[in-house]
């Protein structure tokens, strides 16, 4: 399928019923057995992965009737900010094109000052997160995380902190000589409410040490993320696909995070990141060759949906790596949050994704309105936000944490 074609299907194309009828029968019992609400094996992922034609076009109809099924009708999305707040990293990721060597003219860390300047300018722009994620900074003192957050909440108790990768708690706990619980324990004491699920592109050690040989080994990213979920941190799950992984790594990167999420329920959500190629070592060597956007995003979003129900229902779309309207399009096909407004976003920018750094709630609200859903905005942890009474809708089954009532223009929820 062309996207021309694609767009077609979305917006036009035969309902389920009429796909699955099309479809090769071996592959509509696989369809049928996920929209059952019964696990997926790893096999029947990989038929998901290899789907064309007429599986294709089924595969991703029934990964919007599971989403319904799921959580019905509504898009949340959040009102947040992120904070890059250094770009100084030793690490060397080859998909990355945002570390700077702490010597180059353009390494920059922002100060306390310069980061409390910017979590206030986002309270007031209505956001109930910072989302806080930065390089791995050799340079930093060993508390540093930590000294972070206190001056933070003692400024602003009632933001939600969303900050610090696996990677940086793996570095943090390091320099600060704590086990991963103490550490973690410490950060959540601090004030921090949630980790990012990221620096998990794929769990594999084999793709990982291509990609980059000094990241945190997939033994070690499972270890700090169970114990994060096991002192009551919760995180949200990621994957980069579209690089040098093949089908059975995807396969595989899910196993992993359903097995997390079944003994420790901590995952919010499920977010699928397509690599940003233009600007990265990766592809300036030569080494992968990203296919265009489109049909791949939107069968790995489907899949997703499919191969994480019923353990994960929360599945992002990410408007930063695959622009606004391919983000609109992936609400068709198993994706119900359209994550958040961001206001600053350098990593995906610095690799070459051109969907700017700022989408305003009203342009997502009218995304989401203009897919025939209903657009609502959420805390970090799926909690809802109304800012005025008349402000919340009705959307679906499932959505397990209680609906939020905040006098207008507040910013405190989590
Ligand atoms: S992805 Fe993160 S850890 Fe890797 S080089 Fe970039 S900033 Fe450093």
């Amino acid at each position: 399928m062309l996207n021309q074609e694609l767009r077609s299907f979305i917006f036009d194309g035969p309902p389920l019923e009429r796909t699955l009828s099309e479809a090769n029968p071996a592959f509509a019992r696989i369809l049928d057995k996920a929209l059952s609400g019964r696990e997926l094996s790893a096999e029947e992922g990989l038929q998901l992965l290899q789907a064309e034609g007429a599986e294709l076009r089924a595969l991703l109809r029934a990964a919007d009737t599971a989403r319904k099924l799921d959580v019905g009708d509504c898009v949340t999305y959040v009102v947040n900010r992120n904070i890059n707040f250094t770009n100084v990293c030793f690490v060397g990721c080859q998909f990355c094109a945002f570390a700077r060597h702490r010597k180059d003219a353009d390494a920059r860390t922002d100060s306390v000052t310069t980061i409390l300047a910017k979590v206030a300018e986002a309270i007031e722009r209505g956001a109930t997160e910072v989302c806080m994620q930065g390089g791995i900074n050799p340079e930093m003192p060993p508390l540093f995380y930590r000294d972070i957050l206190v001056e933070i909440k003692r400024a602003f108790p009632n933001i939600h902190i969303h900050a610090f990768s696996p990677m940086e708690i793996f570095y943090g706990a390091r320099r600060a000589g704590m086990p991963y619980r103490e550490y973690l324990t410490m950060l959540r004491d601090a004030g921090l409410g949630t980790i990012p699920g990221t620096a998990a592109e794929i769990l594999d050690d084999e793709v990982r040490e291509v990609l980059s040989h000094k990241k945190v080994d997939v033994r070690s990213w499972i270890e700090i993320v169970t114990t994060a979920h096991e002192v009551g941190l919760r995180s949200s799950s990621t994957m980069m696909y579209g690089h040098i992984e093949k089908p059975h790594h995807i396969v595989q990167h899910i196993e992993i995070l359903r097995s997390i999420q079944r003994q420790t329920g901590g995952f919010t959500e499920f977010v699928p990141l397509r690599f940003i190629h233009t600007y990265t070592a990766l592809y300036q060597k030569g080494l992968v060759n990203p296919p265009p956007k489109g049909i791949l995003d939107l069968k790995v979003y489907a899949f997703s949906r499919l191969m994480l129900r019923p353990l994960i229902v929360n599945v992002q779309t990410s408007w930063v790596k695959l622009g606004p309207e391919l983000a609109q399009w992936s609400l068709a096909t198993g994706c119900n949050d359209f994550g958040g407004t961001l206001m600053e976003e350098q990593i995906s920018k610095s690799a070459g994704a051109d969907a700017g750094e700022y989408l305003p709630v009203e342009t997502i609200q009218s995304l989401i309105l203009g897919m025939g859903r209903i657009p609502e905005e959420r805390t970090t942890v799926y909690g809802r936000v109304s800012r005025s009474s008349a402000a919340t809708a009705s959307c679906g089954p499932s959505w397990g944490s209680g609906r939020r009532t905040l006098p207008a223009g507040a910013s405190v929820v989590h």
